[in-house]
């Protein structure tokens, strides 16, 4: 059998008065990320990798950022979804693979947390899910501090 791969992208805004939450994980900072529902960028990247592989329409196609439904919405429930689409499909994660791009906080100390809740969402052995953590050397947005983002692969296999 043919393995489906899937790749996910997001960025969201750091601002004042928000809430930083990665990978379902609330994070200590001064800073959250803006956006209409928690703007967990790790679980935004990773539901399109999971939709990409499987051939479904992306997570704003299927959560619009204009529904009401939608703000302040928890982003585990997005990939709760997607994850049930994937086994609608006949298919089941494999892997994943994360690359998270932040300045600020330094995430060293919180990566091991941020794998276990992705693995437990997706039901798969810590060793199933890869973490990266990488700075963009004080470099554009991010490295200024401004933004966070996030890569994701996942691959599906029946
Ligand atoms: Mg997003």
């Amino acid at each position: 059998m043919t393995p489906r791969i899937g790749i996910g992208y997001d960025l969201h805004r750091l601002m004042a008065g928000r809430r930083l939450v990665l990978g379902g994980v609330e994070i200590p900072f001064d800073r959250g990320l803006l956006g209409h529902s928690d703007a967990d960028v790790v679980l935004h990247a990773l539901t399109d990798a999971l939709l990409g592989a499987c051939g479904q329409p992306d997570i704003g196609d299927l959560f619009p950022d204009r529904d009401p439904a939608w703000k302040d919405a928890d982003s585990r429930q997005f990939l709760r979804a997607a994850l049930r689409r994937v086994h609608a499909a006949g298919l089941r994660v494999s892997n994943v693979d994360l690359i998270i791009h932040a300045e600020q906080p330094r995430l060293g100390p919180y990566k091991n947390q941020i794998r276990a809740s992705v693995a437990h969402l997706l039901e798969l052995p810590p060793d199933h899910v890869g973490l990266k953590a990488t700075t963009n050397e004080g470099l554009d947005a991010i490295g200024r501090g401004e933004a966070l983002a996030c890569w994701a692969a996942a691959v599906l296999e029946e």
